[in-house]
Order: C-alpha cells, then structure tokens, then sequence
C-alpha cells in the first residue's frame, strides 16, 4: 500500500489512525494471548484478566464503576441496543425524544420505534445547531419514555446541552440515553456527573480499533430497567454475549488511557481557531457553522458560498476531509443538520467539515487552507 506523499488527513470524526501504542497493546491477544475471556483453563483466565483490567481503565477514565461498562462493537451497536431494549420493554409510556442532528445509528432507531407505533419527536435545532431547549420542554412530558440527544454533534462539533435535557427526561419519568462517541477525548466530562442512564462510545474515533466500543448504564446489569435485547451466552452480565473481542477491548482501553489532557484540548483549540482565522482572511464570505455556540476544539464545519463541497472534494486529492458526516457521503443532497440548522439546500452542499486530532499539526492545517481557498478560487471563476 502506497500513501501519496503529502496527504493530509483531517476527517478525524469519521476516524482516527490508531495510535502506535494501542497497536503494540494489541498484539499478543492476536496470538500468544488468543485465548477465549470464558474460558477457565490458563489461556482463557489471561484473556479474562485483560478485559477485566480494561474494563477498570475504561471506568475510571470517565469517573464511572467497572459494573457500569459493557464492551460492544461501537457506538452503532450501543445506540440500537437502547432502543431495541426501550422497545421489548413494552412501555406504558411510549414517547420517544431525540434531536433532529441526532447519528443515523440513533436517528433511524428511532424512526424504527416510530414504526412500531410509538410517538417520536424530532427535537429542532437552534441556528448555531443547539438543541432548542424551550421546544424539548414541550415535547419531553409525562408519557414520554426514552430521550436520546448525542454530547457533541459529529458534522459541527457544537455540544449539546445534555445534562438540562436529562434533568428535563427525569422529571417527566423518561430513561435518558446519551451517544457521547464525538465527546470522548474531545472535552472533559464525568459520567458520574452528566446525568444520563446510558451512554455510547466507540474506540476507532479515539486513536483506537475500529469494532470496539462500550455502553456506560447507570443502573448496571442487574437493575436494568428494560430487558436485555440480545441472547446468547451471557457474556458480559447478558448485556452483550457473544465472544469477547480481547484485542479490541485491549486497544480501547489502551486508547483511553492516552485520552489527551486539558492542556493538549487548549492547544488544538487554539490551532483549530488559527485555522478558521486563515480561511476567513482569504474567503471573506465564507461562514462556520455552529461558530456561536460552544464548540469541540477539533472541528470546523464551514459554508463556501459558490463552491459546492463535491466538486471542492474532488478537485482536493490530497485532502482527506469531508462533506456533510462520512456516513452520507457519496449523497450529492446536503447534510440533514445543516438543514436543520436553517441553512438552504444550496448552502448546506456547500459546507465542509474538516477535523483534526491530537497528530494533527499546524503545518498540515495551514496547508489545507492552502488547499482549500486555491480550490474554491478557482471553482468560483468557472462558475458563469
Ligand atoms: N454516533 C456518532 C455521533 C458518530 O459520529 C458515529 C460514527 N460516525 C457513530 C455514532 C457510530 O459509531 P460506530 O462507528 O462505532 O458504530
């Protein structure tokens, strides 16, 4: 495999390179350590020990207990598995809440339920892509059974006001599930602390694997309100049987363990910041989305007027960025949240989303301005 010679990679929401640490933490449970975590003999017992180990890593790097982690394949898979445990439940109360930016993986989970007959609600978006938290005081009431709002939004960065829309869920008698996957590593946060029942997390958007991940419940296995969707051999209290993926779960917690501190988040803010400046000296008219509501430090999602984001992408080999989430990509139709955040058609297949991580550098940041302001230059001076 050849990787072009100055390639720049900034689509860090979609995914990140693994770090050199979690591959090496990796290795041995390819082979040497291969044994099944069930397992009672010698291999089993060091592959038992290994998850059990990441699992008290994976807690204590978010303030949580370790009977309150479940691995999982990622975030896709915690996110359904709320909303498929809601729904076996067969509740009594059976509205349903989301955000209208919320992640495919919850967004058509929840048009599933709505399928089935509950009554879902699409909580709308503010401007700056926050959600509107007079509408949710409307629509989260008594007879509403499950909320779900992500931390931070994967296209804009914008963060979302969870703990008031969890408070707002209890009070009204709802379970309150969070998919935090774009939070972790990008903001400080505590899960004793947020308020929420649940939460989803993925490894591969934290420089680790990718099909790893874990589901924070607050209530652990045992005192789980909703019945367990999945049936198996009961690994992992019942709550995710199926055979340990101990590589996996290694990386992710070697991953956790190289979360980047407060001081490393000031500096990629302040290089995300110099960044915008730039683009916005050469491109007068161009516009950040979510520019007035707090931010993650990685991400910038911008609107160029005139210079739709496809052919921008194309005529940029050596940029890997994208436009509107990766998961729609490929779908010339602008991204669903700008929509909701009021812009029009045409602005919204005009924006992009560029982010870094903590390997990214200012160098590499200033030279996709370069990239970027020389391509919609000249896409502009085609246009008649
Ligand atoms: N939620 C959000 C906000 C995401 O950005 C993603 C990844 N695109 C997911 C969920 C899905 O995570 P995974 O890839 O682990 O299934």
């Amino acid at each position: 495999m050849k990787i072009p010679e100055g390639l720049v990679y900034l689509d860090n929401n979609a995914t990140t390179a693994c770090f050199p640490e979690v591959v090496e933490a990796m290795a041995p449970y390819w082979s040497a350590a291969f044994g099944n975590a069930e397992s009672a003999h010698f291999a089993g017992r060091t592959a038992r020990r290994a998850v059990e180990a990441a699992r008290a890593t994976v807690a204590g790097a978010l303030d949580a207990d370790p009977g309150q982690i479940f691995f999982t394949s990622g975030a896709t898979e915690g996110n359904n598995w709320i909303f498929q445990a809601f729904a076996d439940s067969k509740p009594a109360a059976r509205r349903v809440a989301v955000s209208a930016i919320e992640h495919k993986s919850v967004l058509n989970a929840a048009k599933r339920l709505e399928a089935f007959g509950f009554e879902v609600s699409f909580l709308p978006v503010t401007r700056d892509g926050v959600v509107d938290l007079a509408a949710a005081r409307e629509a989260i009431r008594p007879g509403t059974g499950l909320v779900s709002v992500q931390l931070a939004n994967n296209e804009t960065g914008v963060v979302q006001p969870v703990r008031e829309l969890a408070a707002l869920a209890h009070e009204a008698g709802a379970f309150f599930h969070c998919d935090a996957v774009q939070a972790l590593g990008k903001m400080p946060f505590s899960l004793a602390n947020l308020g929420v029942d649940s939460a989803a997390f993925s490894a591969h958007k934290i420089h680790g694997p990718k099909g790893a991940g874990f589901l924070f419940l607050r209530a652990g296995a045992n005192r789980f309100p909703f019945p367990m969707p999945l049936a198996g051999g009961g690994q992992e209290r019942g709550v995710r049987p199926g055979t340990h993926n101990v590589p996996g779960i290694v990386g992710l917690a070697k991953a956790m363990e190289l979360l980047p501190e407060s001081s490393a988040l000031a500096r990629m803010k302040a290089m995300r910041d110099e960044f915008e400046k730039a683009i916005l000296a050469a491109i007068p008219d161009c516009r950040i989305n979510g520019a007035e509501a707090e931010r993650l430090p990685n991400t910038t999602n911008l609107v160029i007027p005139g210079s739709p984001s496809e052919l921008m992408l194309a005529n940029m080999p050596l940029l890997c960025i994208s436009s509107g989430s990766a998961c729609n990509s490929g779908v010339m139709e602008g991204s669903f949240v700008l929509r909701q955040m009021g812009l029009s058609a045409e602005e919204a297949a005009s924006s992009l989303r560029v982010s870094g991580s903590i390997l990214t550098s200012s160098e590499e940041l200033m030279r996709a301005v370069s990239m970027i302001v020389t391509t919609s230059q000249h896409i502009r001076s085609m246009a008649i």
